[in-house]
């Protein structure tokens, strides 16, 4: 597999490091290899995702973000993984696809979207037929994400802030609102809402995902706002409880403590009032027990 030239001078994100990928690392952290902690078959993720046979999926190492509560920390901001190569990457969806998973499902994985445009086109050229999910928090440049149009059947995106000051508090992100605006768009564009099989399982669409702050330090009424406003009511919605203190969490008050009972339940009432209806309510149980273990 040849040089990707558009790595000597790394634009992929909205970070726009311009470091040559091949000698440099960017904000990401991350070289021109593809580096993954782990993959296998996961039941953990949304219903329509997992199903009864998993989804496939892949955990990429390294970040464009930086959340100080981030609970993966050990592979996004500590780097924990291997290096693979593309055609390594396109044998590891066709093993996962011959295991009988529901979907490929790429978790933060914008920092290597090239890559991974080349391991899809080389995966679909070897067989590869099920849907890809593109796991992301959605700090996605529009001109990279079109780069992918048919290849990406299930954007299961982030929504993490409803104001770029919060971005910049806890994520380094100072512009976070506004490239995840412009994202989302642009995955609604490409897939629609979410269209399920005879089965419940997702087949193509968007998704977004709110994992609600103590202190509504993410400021969840912005966020389902403009959701309702700008992609419809028929959005579906996967609220998230599981906040729990990690990493570098105890930074700040707000961010040093778990999500509270009434906290949670005024995020669930936000939902209704915006009329959300295919909205995946978790239940309240913060815990460190729903982060997959990325040990290596
Ligand atoms: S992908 Fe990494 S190196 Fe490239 S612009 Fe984004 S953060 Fe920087």
């Amino acid at each position: 597999m040849g040089e990707i030239s558009e790595l000597l001078n790394c634009r992929m994100c909205p970070r726009e490091c311009g470091v040559n990928r091949y000698l440099q690392t960017g904000f990401c952290r991350m070289g021109s290899e593809l580096k993954i902690n782990t993959w296998q078959k996961h039941f953990g993720e949304e219903p329509f995702v997992s199903g009864t046979q998993g989804s496939g999926t892949i955990f990429f190492s390294g970040c464009n973000l930086s959340c100080l509560f981030c609970q993966n920390y050990l592979i996004s901001q500590l780097g924990h993984g291997k290096e693979y190569s593309i055609a390594q990457t396109a044998d590891i969806m066709l093993q996962l696809q011959n295991e009988g998973v529901h979907n490929i499902n790429l978790v933060t994985p914008t920092h290597f979207s090239l890559q991974l445009r080349e391991a899809l086109l080389l995966a679909r050229k070897q067989g590869l037929t099920i849907p890809v999910v593109w796991n992301t928090n959605s700090y996605e440049n529009v001109e990279m994400l079109k780069r992918l149009e048919g290849l990406v059947d299930i954007f299961l995106a982030d929504f993490k802030y409803g104001t770029n000051t919060a971005a910049s508090k806890y994520s380094q992100a100072d512009n976070y609102f506004d490239i995840a605006a412009a994202a989302v768009n642009e995955m609604l564009r490409q897939v629609g809402h979410i269209k399920l099989d005879d089965d419940d399982i997702a087949r193509k669409g968007l998704a977004v995902r709110l994992l609600v702050l103590p202190e509504d330090a993410n400021s969840t009424e912005f966020i389902l706002q403009w959701l309702a406003e700008n992609i419809g009511n028929d959005l579906y919605i996967s609220l998230m409880s599981q906040y729990y203190p990690t990493w570098q969490a105890a930074k700040y008050p707000e961010t040093a403590r778990s999500l509270n009972t009434e906290e949670y339940e005024a995020a669930v009432e936000l939902v209704e009032k915006y009329n959300f209806e295919n909205c995946l309510i978790q239940e309240l149980s913060p815990s460190a027990d729903w982060t997959p273990d990325f040990t290596i």
